[in-house]
């Protein structure tokens, strides 16, 4: 029997699922595929909590299924090799799936369209992850923006550019949605299929809870207003839902568009530095200002140890830091606060922390978390001049006057088993402005 097949990435849900919409109406009987990628995997820790996450999420799609006598094919291996055996398994017209950006996603995907083209299999690939992709929001001269604010602005123009009637409501083109019910009955009918577990992966179960994908309308009506305050429960906590694609980023940026535009904003950062990396990859390993790759760092890695953490003395940076390693999540102004203290105060390579992050964020995005860090360093496009470096006492006092941040992640503080400062911040602050006029001087 000819199959079509859709293969989930970070698209892991059946509503208002661009790729899967396509492949269901397709009309061929559709087998849903989802590959553990040692290429991936094989990097992380054995005890990551997007895996636990993930391989959850997974058994939910595949309960969905089993109730419309379907099932998702899970397979552990390096895509490539799983590729190879579903297509002589099965008659495979045509592979769809969803786009994915980052430049690992972009290499494995064109290997993949070539195996299946020299076996006479398609490969068809849907935008889902973004509401704009790299080429459809550039400046007039047809060059991509650099700055954020014009993006925003020509990104929302888009948005009313082209318009569509649904039941009787007109609505941006760009946020209809993929309502698969007319079509579930083409899902491959089959019975279950084996699911590997954590430890046939070589992980291990995680107890970090996971923030729920429902949100309060308060919090996005208030986002404005509560966003800065990391003691209040004032931000969707959503990042990793858009991250792995169990919600939709059409459906999100519409409610956004109704409630709040400063949550609107948040969502198009996001897809700003989407955008960034895939016209500029080279930010991957390198400043996006070149210049900034002349800085000569301290990189001294006991001072990196505390930061990491979260034992250098100042309050603000080490609840962000407890924070981050206790429940894989930090909140946006303290990721700015601590990001800023490791490359200003410490002169510790961005990429460091960068590091650390990916390895330890829920919602960690290559491109956002890639943009935040190079914001921070001064090295980035919509950076902070070198010459404006926080201070932490100054930014605890306007962010969490009551202390009671500080006193959720750090309750030793105030008594002597606290850690005195590790530098002083004036002298810190001299030092970073000497080495960065030096570095880019040099540049
Ligand atoms: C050093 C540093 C590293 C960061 N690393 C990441 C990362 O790995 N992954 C990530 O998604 N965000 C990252 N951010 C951006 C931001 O901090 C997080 O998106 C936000 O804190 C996540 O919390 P939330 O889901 O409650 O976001 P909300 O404030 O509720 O915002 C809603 C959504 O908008 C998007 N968003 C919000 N702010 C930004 C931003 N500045 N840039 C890009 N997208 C944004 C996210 O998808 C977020 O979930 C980083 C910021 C900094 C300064």
């Amino acid at each position: 029997m000819k199959i079509n097949c859709f293969w989930f990435r970070r698209d892991l849900r059946l509503e208002d699922n661009a790729g899967l919409y396509e492949a269901l109406k397709a009309g061929l009987p559709v087998l849903p595929v989802f590959i553990f990628d040692r290429d991936i995997l094989d990097h992380l820790p054995h005890k990551d909590a997007r895996v636990t996450f993930i391989h959850s999420v997974i058994h939910q799609l595949n309960e969905q299924l089993q109730a419309l006598g379907s099932s998702i094919y899970v397979a552990y291996g390096r895509p490539y090799e799983i590729w190879d055996k579903i297509i002589q398994t099965f008659e495979v017209q045509t592979v769809i799936t969803n786009r994915d950006y980052e430049p690992y996603a972009l290499l494995r995907d064109s290997t993949i369209e070539k195996l299946l083209h020299n076996k006479g299999v398609a490969f068809k690939t849907f935008k889902d992850h973004l509401i704009f992709e790299k080429d459809e929001v550039l400046k007039q001269d047809g060059t991509p923006y650099t700055v954020f604010t014009p993006y925003s602005r020509t990104w929302k123009k888009m948005l009313d550019s082209k318009q569509v009637e649904v039941e009787g409501k007109t609505m941006s083109y760009y946020f209809q949605s993929y309502p698969i019910e007319k079509y579930v009955q083409h899902f491959y009918k089959t019975k279950t299929f084996p699911i590997p577990s954590l430890e046939d992966m070589g992980f291990e179960k995680t107890n970090i809870p996971i923030p729920s994908k429902e949100v309060k309308q308060g919090v996005i009506k208030q986002y404005d207003q509560m966003r800065n305050f990391p003691a209040i429960n004032g931000t969707s906590r959503l990042g990793i839902h858009f991250r792995f694609g169990t919600i939709s980023i059409r459906q999100k940026a519409q409610k956004a568009m109704q409630l709040n535009e400063t949550f609107l904003n948040e969502l198009i950062w996001r897809e700003f530095y989407a955008m960034i990396l895939a016209h500029f990859p080279h930010v991957v390993k390198n400043s996006f200002r070149e210049k900034y790759d002349h800085i000569e760092w301290r990189n001294d890695e006991k001072d990196f140890q505390k930061w990491c953490e979260g034992k250098t003395g100042y309050p603000i940076v080490d609840a962000g830091m407890r924070e981050l390693n206790t429940t894989g999540y930090m909140h946006n102004r303290v990721r700015m606060i601590t990001a800023s203290f490791l490359t200003k105060h410490l002169l510790i390579d961005w990429r460091w922390g960068e590091a650390y992050f990916a390895e330890k964020l829920l919602d960690f995005e290559l491109a956002s978390n890639n943009g935040g860090w190079q914001w921070a360093a001064g090295s980035g496009t919509d950076a902070a001049p070198y010459f404006r470096i926080f201070n932490p006492d100054a930014q605890q006092t306007k962010f969490d006057k009551d202390m009671r941040y500080i006193k959720t992640w750090v309750p030793e503080y105030g008594t002597p088993k606290y850690p005195k400062p590790m530098v002083e911040h004036k002298m810190a602050r001299e030092r970073c402005l000497a080495t960065y006029k030096a570095g880019l001087e040099q540049a």
